[in-house]
This record gives structure tokens, sequence and C-alpha cells, in this order.
């Protein structure tokens, strides 16, 4: 592929269509035989229970399990939020450090607690609804299990509060679900009614069940679980660090947990602990400390007193507890541990139920083995071998291993042929499959290997390799001497290798170039009206600052983007104040920086309905957010019938209804970076960046201006969705962070008691809807978008090639099909874009020369 002697090969959009397609093509059988093991069910024995050593002598006569939804492991342990409940274990109790499951979304982790089942990462996609897997466990048992053969269930169950764990026993009639829950903003009131019901039951009434009509039940549960949501929620809007609400409301739970215990029969065990913690502004859902970690107090009879248990132990080992203290049989499908730990018993005891909890494990391994599934060579029951057992991993399969081997095969083979075809030498064709195949197996081994040797460079691997191709390609394009040219194209194809294989490469790290570029010839050396506004480019880098430099979570502890968000969703005078700066600045610099908006009063107009925005969404009133949720629908109407009717008086309508749904729901600060982002890169792509749009002469500069002009619009838009908060700076080690989304927009519209979809549709849907609009300005100024798609169908197409090797390693399996659902997501946001390319180009002639 250099100038001389391969003068005959021609990269054709076919051979680069062919060549994707191919990717794209042979790689979905991983994607979907390993993707669908990956996300199916955890296989576990249907039936099979482990007898109690000593069924006659329980530990326990009762068995209350509190579990605060959203409750942080700091502050519940701060005497000052919580001084009942800790002095409960100091004086007489154990204290448990307490690690979750990687997916901290409400139903996978009561999912863990309650069946000891470890939860798959498609359970983070069901989060309200957790499925029972059907196998039976601790609750189930002590709901029915019949042990003296009286015909009566030794224990009666109940649980009150949210609907997660009643939905989780929705069919079991033998459970009586007290539903005490109202929606998204019930801070208080279901809590309220979940003391109420279990201090009746304490003083021996039974209220008729409010789930299951027509049951009715005749004893007081021995058996409570009491999930308690209005923690999470207070969370969620208020922030969980220094908000006073939400220290409130530790406080008011630890008043109303003081009247409840004092009625608590000695011989029961209560046990308080959390589903999962908070980040500092109220999220969850990422797999941070500060989430995963959280606490368990527990006390009653046979637990130790005044201690605290040294090893940490898995979430899904409390769903041992009621088998272990009830003396319940232990269902072989828990994949967990008793926290032997915190119990006051002889060593010989303790051994006893060792061996019980190990017999157990022993039948689930032969189950597994027996059912195909991974199981772990050479158990007995004889030697009890705890550190042999992982939670984590899911077994490795051959058969994904090898068909993914294959398919990569056959993908070099397809490439070296395609090359071939058009006209490559036969050495250089080898070459290239020999480059490929090489970067591929080094990229995934250091991925594979992360934990052990080759942590040092995994992470700056995954950050650095983007800007070895843009530093390539403005080599090629910059250098005119053609010395080294051939070794600089195979750098650059390899880094490009490298870049789409590698699991931790990060696109979002490439937001450098956007405030490098600003002092490049490109912006620099260009004739004054082909200069984008000096005013623009400042407030551009203003934006650029914190989104860049100030997002670094891990490193300098906060993150400012997500701080100014955060702000901003307060209701006090000063947030008020100021989102409404922001957001008028914002606006005056959007409606002055061209010359759609001609008329002064028009431009006062719009400017003035941004800055209210703040005070109207402060006064939280349904009647005032539907006028103008309307308003923004009729501007979306408007603005398409004049995009078809008079096209140039409609330009600004449609970003404007985005921009003002994005600033009800998002903020001062987010309106603010979106606007200036839009504004700036409207202008660049119309004025220093038309430069990309000439194609050159020579292969190599033509394809590396390809490479710029693809990467560019994922640059500008991932540096967008920092400044968003969204990406906690460079160190982040991922591009997408559910735990980082602001849901608070969600209540716009239905502020008492919003369902799922609408929160998603209030919260998600105003950046959804900013994506679309970015793709649609680079696509309106000529840009080629498609090529980003199909950038990303490469991507996809190339991890999914690794999944085979992601079932032992649950960083790979979070990593992977994250960035999968992502890139789908944004492939699904230009797609009306690469409806009207295809159009557009469709009879253009395909075999062209580049
Ligand atoms: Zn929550």
């Amino acid at each position: 592929m250099g100038s001389n002697g391969e003068s005959q090969f021609t990269v054709t959009k076919t051979l680069i269509f062919q060549i994707i397609g191919i990717v794209a093509l042979l790689s979905i059988p991983s994607l979907l035989y390993t993707g669908s093991y990956i996300v199916s069910d955890a296989p576990a024995p249907k039936e099979g229970l482990e007898p109690a050593p000593n069924p006659d002598q329980r530990l326990s006569e009762g068995l209350l399990f509190i579990v605060l939804d959203g409750s942080r492991k700091d502050m519940m342990k701060d005497s000052s939020f919580m001084p009942n409940l800790n002095a409960m274990v100091d004086e007489k109790g154990t204290y448990i450090d307490v690690l979750t499951g990687p997916l901290t979304m409400t139903a996978s982790c009561v999912k863990e607690m309650a069946t000891g089942i470890p939860s798959r990462p498609n359970e983070g996609l069901n989060n309200f609804h957790p499925e029972h897997p059907g196998t039976p466990d601790g609750w189930t048992l002590a709901s029915s299990y019949d042990g003296d053969g009286d015909g009566i269930a030794d224990n009666e169950f109940a649980i009150v509060g949210d609907y997660v764990w009643g939905d989780l026993y929705a069919d079991n009639d033998d459970i009586n679900f007290m539903k005490h829950r109202y929606g998204h903003s019930d801070y208080m009131q279901g809590d309220t009614e979940s003391f109420e019901t279990m201090n009746s039951w304490f003083d021996g009434e039974i209220p008729e069940s409010n789930t299951k009509e027509g049951v009715t039940f005749d004893r007081t549960p021995n058996v409570i679980v009491a999930h308690l949501s209005g923690l999470d929620s207070t969370g969620h809007r208020y922030g969980s660090k220094d908000s006073p609400e939400y220290e409130d409301k530790l406080l008011w739970l630890d008043g109303k947990f003081t009247e409840l215990f004092a009625k608590v029969p000695e011989n029961w065990t209560v046990v308080v602990t959390a589903d999962h913690g908070l980040t500092d502004s109220g999220q969850h859902g990422s797999p941070d400390e500060v989430i995963r970690e959280v606490g368990a107090w527990m006390w009653g009879p046979n637990i130790k007193q005044s201690h605290v248990v040294e090893k940490q132990i898995d979430q899904r080992d409390l769903a041992t507890l009621p088998s272990l203290l009830l003396s319940l049989p232990l269902p072989h499908a828990i994949h967990a541990k008793f926290p032997l730990d915190a119990l006051n018993v002889s060593e010989e005891e303790k051994q006893v139920l060792d061996q019980w909890n190990w017999n157990a494990t022993v039948e689930r391994n032969q189950w597994m083995e027996d059912n195909g599934h991974h199981s772990i060579e050479g158990l007995s029951s004889e030697v009890i071998e705890w550190e042999k057992i992982s939670s984590e991993k899911m077994g490795l399969r051959t058969a994904d291993l090898v068909l993914s081997g294959l398919f990569f095969v056959m993908i070099c083979i397809s490439i070296m042929y395609l090359l071939r075809k058009n006209g490559l030498s036969l050495g250089l064709s080898l070459g290239s499959g020999a480059v490929i195949t090489a970067v591929t197996a080094v990229s995934t081994i250091i991925a594979y290997n992360q934990s052990t040797a080759l942590d040092d460079l995994y992470y700056p691997m995954g950050l650095i390799t983007p800007y070895f191709v843009v530093g390539f390609s403005l080599y090629l394009l910059i250098n005119k001497n053609e010395k080294h040219t051939r070794r600089i194209v195979y750098a650059l194809l390899a880094s490009i290798v490298l870049m789409l294989t590698f699991i931790e490469s990060r696109f979002s790290s490439l937001g450098l170039i956007l405030l490098v570029m600003l002092f490049l010839p490109m912006f620099t050396k260009v004739a004054r009206e082909k200069q984008t506004s000096r005013v623009l480019k400042l407030v551009f880098v203003l934006v650029l600052i914190p989104a860049l430099f100030l997002s670094h979570y891990r490193g300098i502890g906060f993150s400012l983007p997500r701080m100014m968000t955060f702000f901003s969703f307060k209701v006090t005078l000063a947030s008020i104040v100021y989102s409404s700066c922001f957001m008028m600045s914002a606006t005056y610099i959007f409606v002055t920086r061209n010359k759609t908006i001609q008329k002064q009063s028009h431009r006062a107009a719009v400017t003035l309905g941004f800055t209210s925005i703040p005070i109207l969404m402060s006064l939280e009133n349904n009647v005032v957010d539907w006028i103008l949720l309307l308003g923004i629908l009729g501007t979306v109407i408007y603005g398409f019938v004049l995009k078809y009717t008079k096209p140039e008086q409609a330009s600004d309508l449609i970003p404007l209804a985005v921009f003002f749904w994005l600033a009800m729901s998002w903020g001062g600060w987010v309106l603010a970076a979106s606007m200036v982002m839009y504004a700036a890169v409207e202008s660049f792509l119309q004025k220093e960046w038309t430069v990309l749009h000439q194609k050159y002469d020579s292969i190599h500069q033509e394809f590396a201006r390809i490479v710029l002009v693809t990467l560019l619009p994922l640059v500008t838009w991932f540096t967008w969705w920092a400044a968003l908060g969204q990406i906690d700076g460079i160190g982040h080690p991922r591009d997408v962070d559910p735990g980082n989304l602001f849901l608070n927009g969600g209540y716009i519209g239905d502020r008492f008691s919003p369902s799922n979809a609408w929160v998603g549709f209030m919260g998600g849907g105003p950046p959804v809807a900013m994506t679309v609009l970015w793709w649609s300005l680079f696509h309106k100024n000529n840009w080629p978008v498609h090529y980003v798609a199909l950038l990303l169908v490469l991507r996809i197409s190339l991890i999914s090639l690794q999944l085979s090797l992601a079932p032992n390693l649950p960083r790979f399996i979070f990593k992977i099909s994250w960035d999968i659902i992502f890139a789908l997501g944004l492939l699904a946001m230009m797609s009306h874009i690469l409806i009207s390319s295809y159009r557009e180009h469709r009879n253009v002639p395909i075999a062209e020369t580049v």
C-alpha cells in the first residue's frame, strides 16, 4: 500500500464495507452463543436439602431481618446518625462487613440475600421486579417447612415494605406480604406504615393482608423481613453525604427502631443490613466500594456480644441465616457460607455447622457436574476446602473458546483474501493478517492477566492507544516526505486494531484533543472569516476544563461536573440563582451566536424563558411541569412542520426544545455545557473543521483523514458526556456508568409517585434527545457520521469475540456487556442519519477509489 510497486492496490468503499461486514458477521456466533451463556440465569439445583445436624435445637426462635434500601455503611456506623442501632450491637451484638455483588441494584442484591444464588448481569435490567429462580431457599422453608410433622409449618413468615421481596415470593400464599410503598417520592409514608404493621404483630394483632386477597393468616409471624425504601428515595433526591434530609431520615429510622426493638422477644435474632450503599450524590448501580460495602448489625441468642467480625462476608451469605438460626434444612441451591464468626457457640458445634454447610456445597457442586455446568473437581465431604470455592467465577466453557478462536481465524483469512483480491501483494496481505493476529493476541493476553502481572499496563494502555491512532494519523496528514510512510501506516493500522480489540480502550480519553486542536495551525492559521469567534472558543475552553481535568473522582476526591450538576437540584435560593445564571448566560451566547434568530425581542424571550426554568422547577408543581412539557412538544411539532414548509426558519426550534427539556431535567450547568459545546462545535464544523473535508490524492493520507473524521464526532460526544459528570476523569474504568446517571428529573410531571418508566423517560430521555441532536448536527454539516457507525460496529464485533474469556472475570463481563449495550444505544440514536445517508448514497456508484 505504499506509493511505489503497490500502485494497483486500491482501497474502495466496497472493500471497507466488505471487511467490516465480514468482521461483524463472523462475530455474531460468539455474541449470541457466549452472550446468552453470560446473561443466562445462574444454574442452581431446583431441589435438594441438607438436613440440619440438630433439627430440634434451634439457635433462635425468631428472626427479624431489616433491609434499609440505599444505606451507606459509614453513615450507619456513625452513632450520631444511628445511636440506638450501634448501641444495641456495642452492648449485646455483632457487627459484620458485607460485600454486595458488583451489580448494585436493589433487585439483584435482594435476590442474592434471599435465594443465595449469584446474580447475573442481565438482572440489572430487571431492577424492580426480580424473578425467583424456583429453588428452595431459607425463607420459603421458613414459610412452609414442617419438621415436627404436625401438619402446620414450624414457622410463620411475613414480609413488609417494598415490593422487591414481595415480588420474589408473590406466588407463595404461605407468606404474608404487607406492601407499604408508594413510589419514588415516598420518603416516609411506606416506612411509617411498615413500622405500624410490625409493631402490631409484636403486639399480637394480625392486620389483614393487603396483597393476598382471600388468604387469611391466623398467627403472628416469627420470621419477618422488612425492606424499607424511604432512605434510598431520600438519597436519590437529596444526596447522602452531608445531606440533612438523608441524615434526618437515618435518625428517624433509628428512633423507630428503639420502639420496635423493645418489643422483639429476647429469644429472637435481629439483623439490620442494607441492600447497597449510595454515592455522595445519591446514586448506585456501579461497583464502587462505597456502594458495594454495606454492614450487618445483629444480636440475639447465640450471637457474640460486643463483637466485630474481622472478615468481610458476601451478601449472599445472609441467605443462610434462616437455615442456620432456625435449624431448617440448608438448600443445595444456596451458594454461600454461614457467618460462623458471629456465633457464640463452642468450637465443636461450629465444626458441626461448618460440615453441614460444606456437605450442601459438595452436593451443589455434584449437581453442577452432573448437569454439565462449571464445577470444581475433587471435592468430597470428608475434606473441607472452602478455599477452592470461588463465588465470582462462572466457569470458562471450551465451546466458547473454540468458537471465538475459529471465527477469529476465519476473519483473518477473509481480510487477507480481500486485500489480496484488491491488488495488495501476497507478502503484505499475509503481513496484515499477522499484524491483526499479533495485536489481538497481545491485547487479549494483557486484558486477561490484568489482575496478575500486567496490572500496571492495563488501564494506561486503554487510555493511550486512542492517542496513538490520532498521533499516527496526524503525522501522515502533515508529513510530506514519504520516507517512513510505510512504517507509520503499519503502526497506524496496528494501533487501530489495538484500540478496537483491547477491552479497556477508552474513546472518552481523547477529549484532550478538542483542547489541543485550538492551538494547531488548523485553528490558528486560517483566515479571519474562517475563524470561530474568540468568545465562543473561550467559553468552550471553560466548559472543557471541569470536564477534562476536574472530574477525576478517584484521583482528586470529587467530580466538579457532578457537583455542579447536583447543586442545581437543590431547592434553595442559592441554587436557583446559580442555575438561572448558567441558563441565562448560555442561552444568551446561543441565541446570539449566528443570524438565525434575528429579532432582538425573540432573543430576549428565549433567554428569559430558559432563565426562569430553575424557579419554575422549584415549585415542584405538576401543572407547571405539564404546561412546559406541552410547550416543548408543541415547539417540536412546529419545528418539524417548518422544516418541511419553510426550512430557512426552522433551524433552531428543535434544538431549543431539546435544550429546554434537558434544562428542566438536568439543571443549569448541564444546559450551559451542552449549549456552549453545541454552539462551538457547530461553528467548528462550518469553519475550522471544513479543512477535514478535503480529500487527499495519496492513499495513506486519505486513510488518515478518514480516521480523524471518524473519531471527531465520537470524541465530541464523549467530552459532552464527561461534562455531564458521567465519566470520572481519565481514570474512570468505563465510558459508561449507569450509576452516574442523574434521574432527579424523573419526578417532573408526576411529582408524587412516578412509575419507573416515567423516571427513566424524564431523567434519561433528555440526554438521549441531546445525543440524537449531536449526530444530527454533524450530519447537517455534511459530516460522514455513518463512519462512526461503522467504527462502533467493528468495536462491538471485536469485543464480542472476547466474550469467551469473560465468564471467569466479572470485570470483563461488565466492561464488555456495558460497552456493547452502550455502542448499540449510540447506534440507535443515529439511525435517522443512517437511513438518510443510505438514501443519499444509494445511487452513488459504490466502487469509488478514494
Ligand atoms: Zn435506589
